[in-house]
Order: structure tokens, then C-alpha cells, then sequence
């Protein structure tokens, strides 16, 4: 009998074993999916593992059927996948399902060329309509048909209707997205296409890009300094697996990354480029189009599933895209021939998934899968994560710096502002600074752009009674709410649950109840109220869950169309803009004063990124940084831009407090309901890893944000030294969290871990 392990796209650890019917073994290998029956009458589409002759101990199930003709992984792909299993502590299904789109886990659902879409129905195409239905809406109870109508409106942005918005302006917004936005089921955008509020239509997908021809003409020629750095990363290459370029912002990192495409296509072999943010994708597009046509491709959760199964399956074909492009899920396409991994913004947080497992970090997992693939890596950045850079330092990965900007442009002039004295001498117009006003004035009268940086967004953090100082908070989460403007609601940050701002206070009965805090909403509308004439936009998670919305943002920002653009950490990244002679950052001590060991890295790092979007081309940027604290000292070296004295510092506080990357920290959460049952589930959790790690354990510990979605959180950190076994702990840890669950009073509490958390 011939049998074969698979792994079911289910969170669950491990493999299954199905036995394979004669007429089908030989179809059955390593690699192609299969049709296997679960429970009395589920059926999943599997992956195929290992296919053997070791009769398992129990009685199995016949495979269903083979799906592929051949392997739709590569051997590298699964050994990839068993490596982030292994290491993020993941179940291997969860690897599975992060990995392949969902269409490839499920051929029925698998539509190739047509999505269906929403859109609103004519009549409903004006600002009195919409009122008129929204009205509707609300007298009508069904708080969930309106939230999901609310929320096609701010995707599509229909809610900007009085602006005198047409159709054109609208975004395409397809059923899944709204779905998925307003966490909402088929039935309710059911019912309201059954009452007129919307209509739906198929859209059809997947036109992969094979019009342009590649143009190496187009490639611009290295600058010396360039054209050193190159040289360098060559030279590199021979001695290690991977080399960080350190290159300051605006130094022409791009240009040296294009170099190596072209150098390692020529040699038959293929790139992966990952980037940290969608957003940025949009501009590395159109800058690598130019150059390599159509044989690069673009993969990113964007895209829709038609289009990404198309994309894996030019993968496997006999001509599949020499330079794919694309944020972390890229890493999971097939690349038969991989020669060069080129990890831009390698410092970048958002290269981890926090959630759901596999909670991996793209920069690790595609160093893991450039060493099993026998390719190099790239990391690029101007301000290097504490781990890569300290890698340079002990040898393990080639260095090369450049230190230039590109034509010797200056770096931006950074002039800290301090808010705290200019609000007792009420200087400040809501969250502005005179200086920071005339800054954005004079931009913007030589025709000029500016950038305003806030890290939270909507319209006010906090609320309060301004009688009691009561604060609403989430039913289900230990947290505050933020006040949307747009929308007229209070939102839930962690778990999205929306709310009615209240009438009154419910705790003393006052009716004033005020916004505290600036988001990017209220910086937006300060902005629009001091300087009416100046066109903004505004880009953050609420302005782009559409998949069109950034390409619109930044091409209108790049064209010149809009003259202010104001954002979170998302346009702190590589964008490169022309024209901006003013960066505002609005509050740098959010970012001091957040309580995390990478608080300082997190904050340096940020604020020399955003700084470098400034005077990019031609003259030196300015950037104003508004504080309270204005002596703290890691803004000295955000000033001279100091990342040596930066990073000394930080590595010795790092060494004196065993923190990363002189650890491994790894943590563990508990989550129940009860909050009773999470704390004993986590105090016997901690009993069994102090017996084996002692000292090494802390907690548990309530987290910052310690019930999130009506589920109680508790914490362990470990912090692990070198000279223990990483492979051991995590043995061990895998052992611990099955005796928990086999405890009946604990069987209910989810456990997972967190590996290098951020
Ligand atoms: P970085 O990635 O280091 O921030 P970029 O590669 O984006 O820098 O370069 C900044 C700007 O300077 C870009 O618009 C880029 O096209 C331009 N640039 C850099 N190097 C060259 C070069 N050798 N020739 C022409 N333009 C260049
Ligand atoms: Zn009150
Ligand atoms: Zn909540």
C-alpha cells in the first residue's frame, strides 16, 4: 500500500496521512494537490508532502483524487514552508494557507477571469440621494447592512460625494473586499442589492502584464560613487550570502538594485524584490517597468485571487517573469531558478505578520530562501535594522555604505520646534507651529510641496467628558476609541467594532463630550481650515483599503495635483517625490514615549525616513520637528542624521537589558474569555518554562492592550542567549502548549508564540 502525507489548509500542526487507491499512485507526489475527505463529509484540497510506503499505526482514508499533473510547489517551496513552521512555531496549515491563494486551495471556488463587483446604482449618485438613503438606512435597524453600506461608500469614496464626485472618480470595489472590510456576510450585501442601495456586476481579471518590451537603454548610468557601491556588493557577494547596503536616502539605492537585476537576469537566473508596503509598490513598478518590460511581474494581497493564481501558474510555465516585485506574500510564488533576493527598506516592521499565524518576518524567511536556493540577498536601507547592521559587524554579512546623495544634494536641514513652550505662550494653531505654517506657506508660494507626518490616524485619539473625564472605550477590547470624522463614529482600532458617538456622557451626564489628540483626519482638516487654497490628500489605512487607492494618492502627489500631502508611517517609506521642500513631523515624542524596547529604533528610524522624502532633487529640504522634549538626545542624532552614535547606544542598552540581538525574545499569549481561567492557564504556562529556562522567563504579564475582540490577553516573554539551544526551546515550547490544551480546564485557551516579535 502506497501512502501519501499531506498538509489540509486548517491551522492544525503537522501532516496527515491518507493511503492512495492503485489508480492513482502514480499520479500521487511531492508537490501536486490532492482532494482528501475529513470528518463525515468535509473535503479539502490538500498538499502533497511525502508519498511512502510506512503503513501509519491507525486506519486511514482513501485520497480522493489528484488535482495536478504535475507539482504546482518546488521541493525549495515546501522545504521554505517546514522552515517557517518550524522556526515562527506555526502550524504547517497555516503556512499553507498563508502561502497559496486561495483559489489554488480551492478549485471550486476558483473562478479565473471574472470577479463580482459593487457599485451604486445610479439614482444613488449624488450627495441628496445618498443622504436620503443613508436617512433610510438608519431608520431601518439593520445596524449591519448600514455599517456595510457605509463602508462601500468610503471605499468606492462616495462619501465625498458633495465634492461633486462622478462615477469615474469612484472606486471598482469587488464583493469580497467589502465583505472582508465590513467584516459582514454575503446576506447582508444581498439584502441591500435587493433594496436598490447597490447593484452588482462581473468584472473581468487577470490581464497580466505582456505588452512592453524590456528597455535596457533605459537603465541610467551609476554615478561614481554608484557605480563604487556596485562594484562593492560584488565583490561581497564572493565572500557572503548576504550584503546590507547602508546608502542614505536618496543616494540612488534603486539605481544599484536595477544594476544587479539586469546583471543577474542576463546570467539566466531570477530576482525576487520585496518591498514593506504596498504603497511603495506603485512607484517601483513604474520604475522597473521601464527598464524590464514584461518580464517583471507585480504579486501583492491587492491583487485579486484570480489574478495571483494566474501569476503562480506563469510561475510554473516555461516562461515565467524573470523579476517579481511584491510585499512579503511574494516570497511564496514559485521561483524555479531564484538568483538574487533584493529586500528594499530591509528595516521596515511591516516585513513581519503580526497576525494571523504564521507570524513570520519576510526578511528572515527570505534570507532562509535565498540560502536553500543557492541565491544572494540584497538588504537595502538607509537606516539599517539593530539585527543587519550588527550582522555587518560580527562578519556574518557583507557591508557597503553610501554616503552621498545622488548629484551631492544636501541632506535636509531638520530644526526642531518646541510645541510645549510655544502652547504656554499659545502660540500654536491646533497642532501647528508658526514655524512649521510659514514653512508650508513658503513651500507652497515657490510651488513647492510639503509632507505632514502623524502617526495615529482618524480624526481624535481619545474622547473625554469634559465634565467627569469619562472615555469611551471598546466593549470587547481594553482600549480607547478613536473618532472618525468621515464616517461620524467611533472606531476600535483593534478589532474594528464601530460605535454612536454618545449624546451624553454616561457617567455624569454631560453633554460635552471632546476630541483629544490630533489623527491624521483632524491634521487634514486643520490644514484645509489655515490654508484654504492649498490642494490635500490625505493616505493612511482609512484612505486606501481599495486597491487603486494608492496608485491614485501618490500619482496625484507626484503629478503635482495636490500640494499637501499628510499621512502616517506609511509615507515615512522609499517614496521619491521630486518636489517636496518641507517635511512636517507633527509629534515626535508619540514615538518616544511608547513603551517598547525597539521604541527608540522604531522612532529613529521613522523620522530619518520621513526626513528623507525632503528636497529630494535640486535644493536642500527642510524638515520641521515639532516636540515637547526638545534636549532628548536621540533627536540630536535624528538632527546630524548619527547613525553611529545611534547604534552604539542602542547596542548598549540592548547588551545591558539582554534584548535583541544579543536575545532571541520570543513571547507566548494566552487568550480566553475568562479572564480568571486565561491567568492560571498562563501562570502554569510560566510554571513549565521557568522549570526548564529559570531567569530566562518573565511574566505573565498583562499586555498594554490586555482584551482584544472580548478575548482576555496574558503575556510571557522569553529571552533566549545564544549559547541555548534555539531548537531545543522551541521543542520544548511546542511539548508545553500540547499539555496545556490537554488540561480540560484549559482546552478552550488558545495559546501561540511569537518569534523575534517587533
Ligand atoms: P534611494 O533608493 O537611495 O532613496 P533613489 O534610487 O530613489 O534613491 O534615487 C533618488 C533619485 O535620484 C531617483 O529619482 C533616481 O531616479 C535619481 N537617480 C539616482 N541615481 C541616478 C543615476 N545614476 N542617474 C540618474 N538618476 C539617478
Ligand atoms: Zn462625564
Ligand atoms: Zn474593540
Amino acid at each position: 500500500m502506497v501512502y501519501a502525507d499531506v498538509i489540509l489548509p486548517l491551522p492544525l500542526e503537522g501532516c496527515f496521512t491518507y493511503s492512495v487507491p492503485d489508480d492513482l499512485q502514480d499520479k500521487v507526489r511531492r508537490g501536486v494537490r490532492v482532494a482528501v475527505p475529513l470528518g463525515k463529509s468535509k473535503r479539502y484540497t490538500a498538499m502533497t508532502m511525502r508519498v511512502h510506503g510506512d503503513k501509519p499505526a491507525f486506519k486511514c482514508r482513501d485520497i480522493i483524487s489528484v488535482l495536478d499533473p504535475s507539482p504546482v510547489v518546488t521541493d525549495v517551496q515546501l522545504r521554505h514552508w517546514e522552515w517557517i513552521a518550524d522556526y515562527y512555531l506555526s502550524p504547517i496549515g497555516d503556512v499553507y494557507r498563508a502561502a497559496m491563494p486561495q483559489g489554488m486551495k480551492d478549485e471550486e471556488t476558483y473562478r479565473p477571469r471574472t470577479e463580482r463587483c459593487i457599485r451604486l446604482p445610479e439614482p444613488l449618485q449624488n450627495a441628496d440621494a445618498l443622504r436620503k438613503a443613508l436617512d433610510g438606512l438608519a431608520a431601518g435597524r439593520s445596524a449591519k447592512q448600514q455599517k456595510a453600506f457605509e463602508t462601500y461608500l468610503a471605499l468606492s469614496h462616495w462619501d465625498n460625494a458633495e465634492n461633486g464626485m462622478t462615477a469615474d472618480d469612484a472606486t471598482e470595489i469587488t464583493v469580497q473586499e467589502l465583505q472582508n472590510e465590513a467584516r459582514c456576510t454575503p446576506a447582508i450585501i444581498r439584502s441591500l442589492i435587493d433594496k436598490r442601495l447597490l447593484e452588482d456586476y462581473q468584472r473581468e481579471v487577470g490581464r497580466l502584464n505582456t505588452t512592453a518590451r524590456p528597455h535596457p537603454e533605459n537603465i541610467k548610468k551609476l554615478s561614481t560613487a554608484q557605480q563604487d557601491a556596485y562594484n562593492k556588493v560584488l565583490f561581497e557577494f564572493l565572500r557572503h550570502n548576504v550584503v546590507l547596503l547602508h546608502g542614505v536616502t536618496s543616494s540612488g539605492k534603486t539605481e544599484i538594485y536595477i544594476h544587479l537585476i539586469a546583471k543577474t537576469l542576463a546570467e539566466g537566473k531570477q530576482v525576487l524584490y520585496l518591498m514593506p508596503e504596498i504603497a511603495l509598490t506603485v512607484q517601483m513598478t513604474r520604475r522597473l517597468q521601464d527598464v524590464f518590460g514584461d518580464r517583471l511581474g507585480i504579486y501583492h494581497s491587492k491583487y485579486s485571487d484570480a489574478e495571483r493564481v494566474e501569476i503562480w501558474k506563469k510561475q510554473l510555465s516555461a516562461n515565467p517573469y524573470g523579476v517579481v516585485l511584491g510585499a512579503r506574500s511574494a516570497m511564496f510564488l514559485p521561483m524555479p531558478n531564484l538568483g538574487l533576493v533584493i529586500v528594499d527598506e530591509e528595516h521596515e516592521t511591516s516585513f513581519k505578520q503580526q497576525d494571523p499565524a504564521p507570524r513570520y518576518h519576510a526578511r528572515s524567511a527570505a534570507i532562509v530562501l535565498a540560502q536553500m536556493s543557492d541565491a544572494k540577498v540584497l538588504l537595502g536601507t538607509a537606516t539599517p535594522s539593530a539585527e543587519s547592521y550588527q550582522n555587518t559587524r560580527t562578519g556574518k554579512y557583507g557591508l557597503v555604505e553610501l554616503t552621498t546623495r545622488y548629484k551631492d544634494i544636501e541632506l535636509p536641514d531638520i530644526k526642531i520646534v518646541d510645541t510645549k513652550d510655544l502652547r504656554r505662550r499659545k502660540m500654536m494653531t491646533g497642532a501647528f507651529s508658526p514655524f512649521l505654517l510659514a514653512s508650508v506657506r513658503k513651500a507652497l508660494a515657490d510651488g513647492k510641496q510639503a509632507i505632514l507626518f502623524q502617526n495615529r490616524r482618524g480624526f481624535a485619539p481619545v474622547m473625554m467628558c469634559r465634565d467627569c473625564g469619562w472615555v469611551p472605550r471598546c466593549e470587547h477590547c481594553d482600549v480607547s476609541l478613536t473618532y472618525h470624522k468621515s464616517t461620524e463614529r467611533l472606531t476600535c482600532h483593534y478589532c474594528g467594532a464601530v460605535y454612536m458617538p454618545p449624546v451624553a456622557c454616561p457617567n455624569c451626564g454631560g453633554k460635552e463630550i471632546v476630541g483629544r489628540g490630533y489623527g491624521t483626519e483632524k491634521i487634514e482638516d486643520q490644514i484645509r481650515d489655515i490654508i484654504p487654497e492649498a490642494r490635500v490628500e490625505r493616505m493612511d489605512l482609512d484612505t486606501t483599503r481599495s486597491r487603486n487607492a494608492y496608485d491614485r494618492i501618490i500619482s496625484n502627489f507626484a503629478s503635482g495635483r495636490t500640494n499637501i500631502l499628510i499621512g502616517t508611517q506609511m509615507i515615512s517609506k522609499g517614496l521619491d517625490f521630486d518636489n517636496v521642500a518641507v517635511v512636517g513631523i507633527l509629534d515626535a515624542d508619540s514615538m518616544l514615549n511608547y513603551p517598547d524596547f525597539r521604541a527608540y529604533e522604531h522612532a529613529f528610524t521613522m523620522m530619518a525616513q520621513v526626513s528623507g522624502r525632503a528636497g529630494r532633487r535640486g535644493k536642500r529640504g527642510l524638515v520641521v520637528l515639532q516636540t515637547r522634549e526638545p534636549d532628548h538626545p536621540l533627536l540630536r542624532q535624528v538632527v546630524r542624521n548619527d547613525f553611529a552614535t545611534f547604534f552604539n547606544n542602542l547596542m548598549d542598552e540592548r547588551q545591558t537589558f539582554a534584548y535583541p540581538p544579543f536575545t532571541h525574545v520570543i513571547y507566548a499569549y494566552l487568550r480566553h474569555r475568562d479572564s480568571a481561567t486565561v491567568s492560571a492557564a498562563a501562570e502554569t504556562l510560566a510554571a513549565s518554562l521557568r522549570a526548564m529556562l529559570g531567569q530566562r522567563v518573565l511574566g505573565p504579564d498583562r499586555p498594554v492592550v490586555s482584551k482584544v475582540s472580548g478575548l482576555h490577553i496574558r503575556k510571557i516573554v522569553m529571552k533566549i542567549e545564544p549559547k541555548v539551544s534555539l531548537k531545543a526551546v522551541r521543542t520544548a515550547l511546542r511539548q508545553f502548549q500540547t499539555q496545556l490544551a490537554a488540561n480540560p480546564r484549559f482546552a478552550a485557551v488558545t495559546v501561540y508564540f511569537d518569534v523575534d516579535p517587533l
